[in-house]
């Protein structure tokens, strides 16, 4: 299995114990625990096929979440033209 953004996921991922069925193909496999995806849509499983097929694009489920404060301040710091509140609000 490989990923463009994750090597070795069947080490570091967050796996079933047992097979699933898969919220998306609703198929019953190996499958990645739903509850340790972020954002509001919430799901119990998804089978590494959807995953690499992108069916959380449509949904507001990804698998990361990064420091929004950090780049903000970054991106401060790069445009510092641009107004702390502008940044703040719209990004730039
Ligand atoms: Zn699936």
């Amino acid at each position: 299995m490989q990923f463009k953004y994750f090597q070795q996921p069947e080490r570091f991922a967050q796996w079933l114990a047992a097979p699933a069925k898969c919220t998306f193909c609703e198929a019953e496999k190996t499958c990645l625990d739903g509850t340790a995806f972020l954002g509001t849509d919430r799901f119990n499983a998804i089978c590494p096929e959807c995953l690499l097929s992108a069916k959380l694009l449509a949904q507001d489920s990804y698998t990361c979440e990064g420091d929004i404060e950090a780049l903000k301040h970054q991106l401060q710091l790069r445009k510092p033209e641009k107004s702390t509140k502008a940044v703040r609000q719209q990004g730039l």
